[in-house]
């Protein structure tokens, strides 16, 4: 049976998206691919505003957090750490031997450009990490005060953000920001399945990554340019099929354009956060919501895992707590593709499962 996802990843997928994905296979040295890879590089610059260069690897978006750091990072790198998401920012660092420092704010809560700036000023940084959209706790940082502080006091500082819940779903200006590096993963608010991950990389940090010797081979931004600019195709073998069904995305979401994508998602968040905060109340903290993912908290001290089976049984599903948050919060998605009209139908399932 279909079950709808109102879970944070991999989130519900359009049918016609996934029938995009049924075509005959193509040779990945082929003309064919070449202009299916070019589409989907220069229409998601498109969709993003971003002048940036925009690399989609065959990978999740983990590995894009990892390449961002093997390309850019022979120093010490400070990481921002209020949830899981975070945390595995931080500890990929440590796994791949750099010289990491953390800044902790208690989950729940947001990063906010002062708690960086304490670090930040000890010296010796060359890159930030900030998590934009935490989908352990659903806080979103304030990524557009924490970027004016960087340009401000730290110009030299490469930021690099994880957008893996958030991009083509919330809505950030990439260049006007100065980010150098912006990844996510197709499963989430780009409404595809999991398989697809891309890096939004500014010139500074392309010239930077040059200069690393040891800066790694699957997700070498200079040979992924290099390849990009011969034939547009890719070093190694990709998922041909997802790009396929990206191409079939990147046509509706150019067709929606991305403030009414924006937009959309706005309006889906607040009719979750005002739905949660009559039954239950909100986790973040507040000011600092989720666009693309609700987090309540369970003040009713109901069963969330029977919450489920009931949804279940609907033909939906929704999402636990994180780790530690297991049954004191659950999580509804709003991200992707799904409407106005889906949310409420999910918070009507879950008002008549738990007889509200
Ligand atoms: N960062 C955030 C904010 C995420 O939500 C996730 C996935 N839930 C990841 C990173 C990891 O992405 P992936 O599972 O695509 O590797």
């Amino acid at each position: 049976m279909h079950k709808k996802l109102f879970i944070p990843g991999p989130t519900e997928v359009r049918e016609e998206i996934l029938k995009a994905q049924s075509r005959w296979m193509i040779g990945h040295r082929s003309k064919e691919f070449g202009e299916l890879y070019h589409r989907c590089v220069t229409r998601t610059a498109q969709a993003l505003g971003t002048k940036n260069h925009v690399m989609w690897f065959t990978s999740s978006g983990t590995g894009c957090m990892e390449g961002a750091l093997r390309n850019l990072v022979t120093g010490k790198v400070l990481h921002t750490v209020n949830g899981a998401f975070s945390d595995r920012w931080f500890k990929i660092s440590k796994a791949c031997g750099k010289q990491a420092a953390r800044v902790d704010v208690e989950w729940g809560r947001a990063v906010k450009p002062e708690m960086i700036d304490a670090e930040l000023a000890k010296g010796g940084y060359q890159a930030l990490t900030v998590t934009h959209n935490e989908t352990s706790t659903g806080v979103r940082q304030p990524i557009e005060d924490i970027a004016r502080m960087m340009r401000d006091k730290y110009p030299d500082v490469l930021v690099l953000v994880d957008a893996v819940s958030s991009l083509m779903g919330d809505w950030f200006d990439i260049d006007a920001l100065g980010l150098d590096v912006v990844v996510a993963s197709s499963q989430k608010a780009v409404a595809l399945p999991p398989g697809l991950a891309v890096a939004v990389v500014s010139q500074r940090a392309l010239d930077k990554c040059r200069t690393v010797a040891d800066r790694g081979y699957y997700f070498d931004y200079d040979a992924m340019l290099k390849r990009y600019d011969k034939d547009h195709q890719t070093p190694t073998t990709p998922a041909v099929s997802l790009f396929w069904a990206l191409d079939a995305e990147l046509d509706r979401i150019i067709a929606e354009t991305m403030p009414k994508r924006y937009e959309r998602h706005l309006a889906m968040a607040r009719f979750t956060r005002e739905w949660a905060k009559k039954h239950f109340a909100l986790f973040a903290e507040p000011g600092y919501e989720s666009v693309t993912l609700t987090t309540a908290a369970n003040t009713r001290g109901i069963s969330v895992k029977d919450l489920n089976a009931g949804l279940a049984a609907k033909g939906m599903q929704i999402s636990n707590g994180y780790g530690d948050l297991k049954e004191k919060t659950f999580r509804i998605a709003h991200m992707g593709d799904l409407t106005m009209d889906d949310m409420k139908e999910v918070t009507g399932a879950i008002a008549e499962v738990l007889g509200l």
